[in-house]
């Protein structure tokens, strides 16, 4: 939450999340990976209203390590680090890596 407030003071707008904490039976649920961050903390950020790689950079500032690029969201945790792309689509919208 620390880094997550850190993120949006960065930022100096709200952030809109569509996805935080998940227990395992709603993990599992909304097809959730088995091991998912979202068990411990993960927080998906939605893109509208943001400039996409601003937000980004803000977040990996503030201290976050994993990073998930989708088409409508960016997805942010304290695991590992590491990044994927939620398809084809994402990959080609954020231009990165
Ligand atoms: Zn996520």
């Amino acid at each position: 939450m620390t880094r997550l407030q850190a993120a949006r003071d960065r930022n100096g707008n709200p952030f809109v999340i569509n996805s935080a904490h998940r227990c395992g039976l709603h993990n599992a649920r909304v097809g959730g990976a088995p091991l998912s961050q979202h068990l411990k903390l993960a927080v998906d950020i939605s893109l509208k209203g943001h400039d996409r790689h601003i937000l980004y950079q803000n977040c990996k500032e503030a201290g976050f390590t994993g990073f998930g690029f989708y088409t409508s969201f960016l997805h942010v945790d304290l695991g590992r680090r590491r990044h994927w792309f939620g398809n084809q689509k994402a990959k080609q919208l954020w231009q990165i890596y």
